[in-house]
């Protein structure tokens, strides 16, 4: 029987990486719905490529627009507009790959683990905000997360799983951590590893967007190059594996060649190694418990000659030590630093406020906000986020204005002197 897959996220880099290893496998995968959110070009493309039972455009104008030439083209694909619709398609699946980017992903992420589908966990964001509340219910409903996220798919291949919980489904990701000492996420440092804090002041988005080893989505990009990715991925580990954030230890290795580690308590360390290709461990989650072929070459071991490590700095790289504290803190704080997150980010991209003021706005808005006692709902959540969204737009507006007015004040010339 071939599994019904639903790709939320369809357009993106993650999204492109799916269908080209569900393309590869037709006899045991059934492309049932796309999800993405506005560009009705890139979504039209891969419906005539990959002919989807259904497609699905957060934006409802976008729908309409894409609905019309779906028909002019005599494709039978239906067309379906707005979140509600999202929802319907990922819980129509079998399969869930979750790539929505940011906290729009939680909602029919998590109604479909309500369900109980199979969800392949790209969306790191959606797991963060919702935290222990994300967890419970894919307990609740015996709903099976693999993750895709490179470092936890490294993790997850490192761990021993029983027979028993294969057959069984053991619920959230069936691994044994009962003889690891602790976990050892590897982080390529960004483009920025290297450079000075003063050097990072000045740096712009087409700088930060340049990821050394891995083609991504910008939001991502950006999270690696101030290793906010590697904080939320910190936050991500200790939900999917239950353990303390003292029990996670972040290492920076330049040549992104191993994806994580898992050392246990006998003195062995276990690695993952590969290509920087997400079509590995998307794969090997499309695949699991089996495993069949990505598309990717194998590792020339020769040729990357060397592997290096060094410890991150947290003085120039803030936003990983704002992630373990928020962890720290309690359950609303992941939340409220994560929505700040998305807020100082696309700021950044927009060019209203500098690469360093991210951590500086992501810090105001946690100390502001993240001490809250934990949501108790989804709702919650979603208001909780909302809430810190507000708070970080006015925190970049008011970065904006005093920028605006350093650089009047530091060019009072200016305009008479051009
Ligand atoms: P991307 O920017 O390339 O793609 C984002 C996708 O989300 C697009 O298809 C876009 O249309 C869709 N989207 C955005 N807002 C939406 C909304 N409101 N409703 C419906 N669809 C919406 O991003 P990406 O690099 O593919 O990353 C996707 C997710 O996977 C992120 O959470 C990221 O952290 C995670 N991830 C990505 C990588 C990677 O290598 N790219 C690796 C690990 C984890
Ligand atoms: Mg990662």
């Amino acid at each position: 029987m071939k599994q019904k897959l639903c790709v939320l996220g369809a357009t993106g880099s993650i999204g492109d990486s799916t269908l080209d290893v569900a393309a590869r496998h037709p006899d045991l995968f059934e492309i049932h719905a796309l999800v993405a959110n506005i560009r009705v070009d890139e979504m039209l493309a891969r419906v005539e490529r990959f002919r989807p039972n259904k497609v699905v455009m957060n934006d409802e104008a976008a729908a309409q627009q894409l609905r019309q030439q779906i028909v002019s083209r005599g494709l039978s694909t239906q067309v379906f507009g707005g979140q509600a619709a999202a929802i319907d398609a990922a819980c129509e699946a079998d399969t869930v790959m979750a790539a929505i980017v940011g906290a729009a992903g939680l909602a029919p992420t998590i109604a479909a683990a309500r369900l109980g589908r199979r969800i392949l966990l790209a969306n790191k964001e959606a797991l963060v905000m919702a935290g222990p509340l994300f967890v419970q219910a894919c307990r609740d409903s015996n709903a099976l997360v693999l993750p895709i996220d490179s470092e936890h798919n490294a993790i997850f291949q490192c761990l021993p799983v029983s027979t028993e919980a294969i057959a069984k489904r053991q619920a959230l990701v069936p691994s044994d951590l009962s003889r690891v000492s602790h976990l050892v996420l590897t982080a390529s440092g960004g483009p920025f590893r290297d450079y000075t804090l003063q050097q990072m002041e000045s740096v712009t988005p087409e700088q930060a967007v340049a990821h050394p080893n891995w083609a991504m989505g910008r939001k991502i990009s950006v999270d690696s190059a101030t290793l906010m990715n590697k904080g939320l991925e910190l936050i991500e580990a200790c939900l999917l594996y239950g353990l303390n954030a003292d029990k996670i230890e972040v290492v920076v290795h330049p040549q992104s060649i191993i994806h994580s580690m898992v050392q246990f308590i006998d003195g062995s360390l276990l690695a993952q190694m590969g290509q920087p290709d997400m079509r590995t461990p998307i794969a090997h989650c499309m695949a699991w418990p089996d495993r069949f072929e990505a598309g990717v070459p194998p590792l020339n071991l020769l040729k990357v000659a060397r592997l290096d490590f060094k410890e991150p700095d947290e003085l120039k790289f803030a936003c990983l030590k704002l992630a373990r504290q928020a962890y720290s803190i309690g359950p609303a704080a992941p939340c409220v630093l994560n929505a700040a997150n998305e807020i100082a980010v696309s700021a950044f991209l927009e060019r209203k406020i500098g690469f360093l003021d991210i951590a500086h706005v992501n810090e105001i808005v946690m100390n502001l906000l993240g001490h809250q006692l934990a949501p108790q709902s989804i709702e919650d959540v979603l208001a909780l986020n909302d809430q810190s969204r507000q708070a970080a737009q006015q925190e970049v507006d008011r970065f904006t204005n005093s920028h605006f007015a350093i650089t009047q004040s530091q060019h009072p010339l200016r305009d008479l002197t051009e």
